[in-house]
């Protein structure tokens, strides 16, 4: 499958999880093994050549990351919501369009100096990805860039997390 025949697997969702939001459901997406795989195949292609694992940002990184890390022959570090982990290496509290949100790192995983890429499926207004750098940087990891899926344009992503470099797939 072609890749926008792919991310036209998305669905656009009004007024989830709150009034006025355009949510995008990726469950036909992931559901497709021939748009999934296009998909990843893609992400494969944005990885630069000296990354040695991957930082999967909860819920739906974790998917994109698994498949990418097997394509790509590297490793998946989880960064999780609060109260997942049994051992915390960092937390990063951050704003989110409407409250706050918190992100953890695994105790032990990374290794100071290895080459990060972060792994997720939107970005919005960069907080989360922004939160997992943070945490990945505070382990001493080197983080090479950012890859998602779909970019959501005029919500300040990029400014967000501007000196990263960040590929997405496709911007809407
Ligand atoms: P940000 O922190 O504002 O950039 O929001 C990005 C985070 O929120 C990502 O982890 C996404 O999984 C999630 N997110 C934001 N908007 C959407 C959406 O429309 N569909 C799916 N996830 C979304």
């Amino acid at each position: 499958m072609d890749l926008d025949k792919a991310i036209g697997l998305v669905a656009e969702v009004p007024d989830f999880p709150r009034p006025g939001i355009l949510f995008r459901d990726f469950a036909p997406l992931f559901a497709s093994a021939d748009g999934f795989a296009a998909v990843t195949a893609a992400l494969a292609d944005t990885l630069d050549h000296d990354v040695e694992l991957l930082a999967a940002v909860e819920a739906r990184g974790f998917l994109l990351a698994a498949a990418l890390g097997q394509a790509s022959g590297l490793g998946v570090v989880m960064v999780r919501k609060p109260g997942k982990l049994p051992q915390v290496a960092a937390r990063a509290d951050y704003e989110l369009e409407y409250g706050t949100a918190a992100l953890e790192l695994p105790a032990g995983v990374v290794q100071p100096g290895q080459h990060v890429a972060v792994i997720d499926d939107v970005l919005a207004t960069g907080g989360t990805v922004a939160a997992a750098c943070g945490l990945l940087e505070q382990a001493d990891a080197v983080v090479t860039g950012v890859s998602v899926v779909l970019e959501l344009d005029g919500l300040g992503g990029r400014e967000a997390l501007s000196g990263r470099q960040v590929h997405a797939l496709h911007s809407s």
